[in-house]
């Protein structure tokens, strides 16, 4: 094995089209250290997948097909490869028929089947790419190594097997030959294919930095880097040169889409420093995440997630009594519910459960069984329309004047909930969807100016 082993990951815009595929095959063939590729599928065909996975009627299903096939030719025609030609069409084939089996009755299981296509097109395609440029290349299925639970949608991997199996099937190879993988994409123990939820292909490359102690990853995107707040919605937002693996774990949890909420477990476990970079404009340099940062700044970023759902618990029963907060929990966990935000009083309970993430749209967190469980113990309320907006930074609830600098800008708004003090890492509070662009930007103008 070589010294120095860089993983790459190169995100949806990043393999787009054929144009896009070669502005990456550059980046991979500029680095002789580059030896495993890690690819999410060509921009818009998860969604399109996604949609097929929720049950269509025939017309809409056909329109889905095509747009899908016509993503993919707009690359093949490119190639000179009958070879590849043809598996795509076995894929598209395999595709429909999936489709029409979601039409007939969606599952989470066959969500996960039919949206693993879109890495495994985009795969064959960028490994043809590759060839047709004379590298020396393999095309991976990456669920010979990812093992995870079967909780499809957002399955968790097995890292001790994930290990062992990269160890055995990838590692004796990728000193002789460049791999080409999916991210995203997994298999549990009977052999059905899981997805590590939304944007997963980041935690893909992740997991396999550290299954084989790569020295760096990378995460090829159409971002120069992470920024104070998502560019899209600040255009003056500014990049972080470098940033702890524990501050940018926050952002992504809180939303910053750039990277994948659990990306950062395994590089920090592993400590792995993790490069994130414009693939179109690679020479503008990106963000460097790594174990500890000079002087880390007390306001880092600001984070925005969407679609979030506030249930607020009413019930003078609450009052001066013992282990009502217990019985809520007993109910949430029973029906898998995980809680994000929480802040109480003395005769009510504000929560915050986040509807993102899961690749499989099919059921409502809240579903009939469990809103009638609660209401027999207290009143509920349910919101929906909600967004959460976290304040990134260092040593928060240490540090004086934080509240001012903060709040003094977003005295225009309605704030739903605020959480501060349990982390020293952030702040965040909920405002209606309505507002949320423009209490981001109204922070980031007072935090970071601009
Ligand atoms: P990919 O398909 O390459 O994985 P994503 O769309 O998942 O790309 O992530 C990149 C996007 O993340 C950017 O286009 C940007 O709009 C968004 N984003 C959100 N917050 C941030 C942030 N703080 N810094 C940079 N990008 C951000
Ligand atoms: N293709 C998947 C998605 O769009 C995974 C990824 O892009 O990381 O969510
Ligand atoms: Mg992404």
């Amino acid at each position: 094995m070589s010294q120095t082993l860089i993983i790459s990951k190169f995100g949806g815009t990043s393999v787009a089209d054929f144009y896009s595929m070669n502005h990456s095959a550059d980046i991979v063939l500029s680095n002789n250290n580059t030896r495993l590729v890690v690819l999410s599928a060509s921009a818009g065909i998860t969604n399109l997948l996604v949609s097929l996975s929720e049950g269509q009627e025939q017309r809409h299903r056909s329109y889905l097909l095509n747009e899908i096939s016509r993503i993919q030719y707009a690359i093949i025609d490119f190639l000179s490869s009958k070879i590849v030609r043809n598996e795509i069409n076995v894929m598209l084939e395999n595709i429909a028929m999936l489709s029409d089996a979601a039409a007939l009755a969606t599952s989470q299981a066959l969500t996960d089947e039919l949206v693993s296509y879109g890495e495994l097109m985009s795969t064959l395609l960028f490994v043809e790419v590759l060839r047709e440029r004379e590298v020396n290349v393999q095309w991976f299925d990456i669920r010979k190594v990812m093992y995870t639970n079967e909780r499809f949608g957002s399955a968790e991997p097995d890292v001790v097997r994930i290990k062992e199996n990269a160890t055995r099937l990838l590692l004796p190879y990728i000193e002789q030959v460049l791999i080409v993988t999916q991210g995203f994409i997994g298999t549990e123990s009977k052999g059905r294919t899981t997805t590590l939820g939304r944007g997963g292909s980041d935690y893909t490359a992740a997991l396999l930095g550290e299954a084989l102690k790569a020295t760096r990853i990378d995460i090829w995107t159409d971002v120069a880097g992470i920024y104070t707040t998502d560019p899209r919605i600040v255009p003056e937002a500014k990049r972080i040169q470098e940033i702890s693996f524990e501050e940018a774990a926050e952002m992504a949890t809180f939303g910053a889409k750039v990277l994948h909420p659990a990306t950062l477990l395994p590089a920090l476990r592993s400590d792995i420093p993790v490069f994130v970079g414009s693939s179109k404009d690679p020479v503008s340099g990106g963000t460097r995440i790594c174990n500890k940062t000079k002087n880390p700044p007390l306001f880092r970023a600001v984070a925005l997630r969407r679609h979030q759902t506030l249930v607020t618990l009413h019930s003078l029963n609450m009052l001066h009594t013992r282990g009502f907060l217990a019985q809520v929990f007993e109910i949430l966990a029973r029906h898998n519910i995980s809680v994000d935000l929480i802040t109480t009083s003395e005769v009510s309970i504000a929560l915050t459960l986040d509807t993102t993430g899961s690749t499989f749209t099919g059921i409502s967190l809240l579903n009939e069984e469990l809103l009638s469980e609660l209401s027999s113990m207290c009143h509920v309320a349910v919101e929906e329309h909600i967004a959460l907006v976290a304040i990134i930074g260092n040593k928060l609830s240490k540090a004086c004047g934080v509240g001012k600098e903060i709040f003094e800008a977003l005295e225009p708004f309605n704030l739903r909930m605020i959480c501060y003090g349990a982390s020293n890492y952030n702040l965040c509070f909920l405002v209606s969807t309505h507002d949320a662009e423009a209490v981001v930007r109204a922070l980031h103008k007072n935090l970071f100016g601009g």
